[in-house]
This record gives structure tokens, C-alpha cells and sequence, in this order.
């Protein structure tokens, strides 16, 4: 008998292709609405593998029915919707799709900054509901990027990209992580501080670290009131990095200037969501990696992944 495979997603069908020639592919038919939990529980019970994306909570209870679970192959370079340890005590490779998304990513978290500091949206918005009456002085006025000072936390693929994009607008970049990394110091010229002195010292911030039992709420109220008031926070890695309801009082009170988000605590974010209300709010749907090339491509790595396991190989960008 063939091995089996869910995924968990309507994907474009000449990128599941490939697996069809070998495997029994069953996919979940919507691409709008994630599949449902109890869909979900039973199909972990019955198959070979299965193709996720960031949606899908895979936690230790979901795991609890998988018999034949060779593989789960998540569509993303996070994995923190994953048990690892309960996944691994099973015997289950994880991957995920790092490397391809990566200058994808920085383009946004460059581009939701700019949009940000320079108030796109609202501007945007005004001109579309009539507001543009007239060029106006000081109408519109954001906050410089080029020849500022930009702190990034969590200086690593993905970081690293920013920063090399960041030296083209002479972006003084300083950068926090657990471990300094001196050949990226050399090589791209950018400066280990330590998060107070990013936070106080920065123009802007851009948050890259992972989403992980550490990183919860590192940036709170404490965090977020040691910014500049001109100061922006651009927020691309994963929600729940950022406490919503400290970042909604710093940016209501004006403690800070304007914050950027790709992710939330809660996603899809709720429309009556607080944070939504203001602003000095620029917010996108989770679009870090949304290009056309380098979805394809991360597609291609998780059936890589998925063939490699269950034609007993070992996978590239195993997790756990
Ligand atoms: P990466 O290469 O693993 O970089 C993560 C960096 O964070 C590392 O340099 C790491 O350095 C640092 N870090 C981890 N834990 C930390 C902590 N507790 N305190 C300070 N620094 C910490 O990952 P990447 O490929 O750049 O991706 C980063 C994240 O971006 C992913 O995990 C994912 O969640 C997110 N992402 C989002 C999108 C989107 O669509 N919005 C797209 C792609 C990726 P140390 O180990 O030295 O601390």
C-alpha cells in the first residue's frame, strides 16, 4: 500500500503533483478557512505524513493518535505551532522551509518600516476618502529612515538580510541576540549591544528572534518605555513577542511613535482588535514570505522533505 499524506491546506495542484505520482494525497479543500480540529485528529491517526502550515497547532494531545506518522513538514521557517519533544518522543522528523524566504522577508520588514515611519497608510486612506485638499506643510509628516540608527533583535538569517538592505539607506544598525556573532559584526558592519541599550538607543526596532518559551513578551511595558518617543517598532517574527496591550498603551499615549506588524497574538487579528483603532498603526496579514517565487519554493522544500522521509532518506532542515 502506498503511504499516505494530508495537507492541511488547498495548495496549487502542480506543486502537490509530484507527490500524487507516488503517494495517496489527501488535501483539505479550502484555501481560506484552516481545517478543522477534529479533521485534523483524525487524520494524524491514519497517515504517513503530513504538509502543515503555521495555522495548524500540532501540540502533544493532536500527536497523542499519530501510528503511522513518519513526518510533518511545516510551510514556514517558524516551527512554534509544533511539539518538537512530543513529536520527537514519537519518532516524527519535523521540517520546515528556512533559507528561501529569507531576503522575501527582509523586503517586507524593510518595506512595512518605511510604510510606517512615513505613514503610508494614513496617508493612503486620506486620499481615498477625499482628505487631499491641498498640499499642506507639515501634513503627512513621518519619521526619517535613512541615516537613522536601527536596532534589530534577533540578528540571524533573516536579521542579517535587513541589515545588509539597512546599509543602503546609511542605517547605523545595532543588533541583540543571546550570542554575538563577530564574523557578522565584521561582515556587515553592525554593533552588539544589549537590549536596554537597543531599545533606548534605536530609531527604529525590528523584532526577529523566534517565537519561543523565552522570547513571550520580552518586549512589555518595561521594554516599550525605554524607546524614543520618535521611535518605531516593526514587529515581523511571530505575535505574542510583543505584549498588544502594553504596545496599544505606548502608541495611544504617544510614548512612542508608530509601530509596523506582520503578526499577532491572535491571528487572523479581530477586527475590533484595539490596536486596529489607531493610527499610528500599520498592520498587514501575515505576509512576510507572500511572494509568489518563494511560496513556490517553500512549497518545494516541504515535498523535497516529505518524499525524502518516506523513501527513507534523511530530509534537509530537520527541526527536531
Ligand atoms: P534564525 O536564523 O534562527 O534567527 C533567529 C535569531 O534570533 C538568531 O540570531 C537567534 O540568536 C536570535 N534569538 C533566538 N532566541 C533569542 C532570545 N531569546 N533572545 C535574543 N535573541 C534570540 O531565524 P530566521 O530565519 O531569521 O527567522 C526568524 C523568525 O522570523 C522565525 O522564527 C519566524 O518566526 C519569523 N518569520 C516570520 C515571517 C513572516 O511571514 N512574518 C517569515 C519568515 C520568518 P541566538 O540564538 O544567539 O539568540
Amino acid at each position: 500500500m502506498k503511504p499516505t499524506i494530508f495537507i492541511t491546506r488547498k495548495l496549487p495542484d502542480e506543486l502537490v503533483a509530484p507527490l500524487k505520482e507516488k503517494f495517496t494525497v489527501r488535501m483539505w479543500d479550502s484555501e481560506e478557512v484552516a481545517v478543522t480540529k477534529a479533521v485534523l485528529r483524525e487524520e494524524i491517526a491514519q497517515v504517513d505524513a503530513l504538509w502543515t502550515m503555521l495555522t495548524d497547532a500540532i501540540d502533544r494531545d493532536m500527536l497523542e493518535s499519530a501510528t503511522h506518522l513518519k513526518v510533518i513538514s511545516n510551510l514556514a521557517v517558524g516551527f512554534n505551532n509544533i511539539d518538537l519533544e512530543a513529536a520527537k518522543e514519537k519518532g516524527i522528523i519535523v521540517t520546515n522551509t528556512p533559507d528561501v524566504l529569507t531576503e522575501t522577508t527582509a523586503d517586507l520588514a524593510v518595506g512595512l518600516l518605511l510604510a510606517t515611519a512615513r505613514r503610508f497608510n494614513s496617508a493612503e486612506k486620506d486620499l481615498r476618502q477625499g482628505g487631499w485638499l491641498s498640499w499642506t506643510p507639515m501634513g503627512f509628516t513621518g519619521m526619517d529612515i535613512h541615516g537613522t540608527t536601527v536596532g534589530i533583535i534577533g540578528m540571524g538569517r533573516i536579521g542579517e538580510a535587513v541589515a545588509r538592505r539597512a546599509k543602503g539607506f546609511n542605517i547605523r544598525v545595532l543588533y541583540h541576540n543571546r550570542n554575538r556573532k563577530l564574523e557578522t559584526e565584521e561582515k556587515y558592519d553592525v554593533e552588539y549591544v544589549e537590549l536596554d541599550d537597543l531599545l533606548k538607543q534605536a530609531d527604529h526596532v525590528v523584532i526577529l528572534v523566534p517565537f519561543t518559551a523565552e522570547t513571550k513578551g520580552m518586549i512589555g511595558e518595561r521594554e516599550l518605555s525605554l524607546m524614543k518617543k520618535t521611535a518605531t517598532l516593526i514587529s515581523v517574527s511571530r505575535g505574542g513577542i510583543v505584549d498588544e496591550v502594553a504596545l496599544y498603551d505606548a502608541l495611544k499615549n504617544e510614548t512612542i511613535f508608530a509601530a509596523g506588524l506582520d503578526v499577532f497574538e491572535t491571528e487572523p487579528i479581530p477586527l475590533r482588535h484595539p490596536l486596529l483603532t489607531l493610527p499610528n498603526v500599520t498592520a498587514v496579514p501575515h505576509i512576510g514570505s507572500a511572494s509568489v517565487q518563494t511560496r513556490r519554493t517553500m512549497m518545494k522544500l516541504n515535498v523535497e522533505a516529505i518524499t525524502d522521509v518516506l523513501e527513507g532518506r534523511e530530509p534537509k532542515n530537520q527541526v527536531n
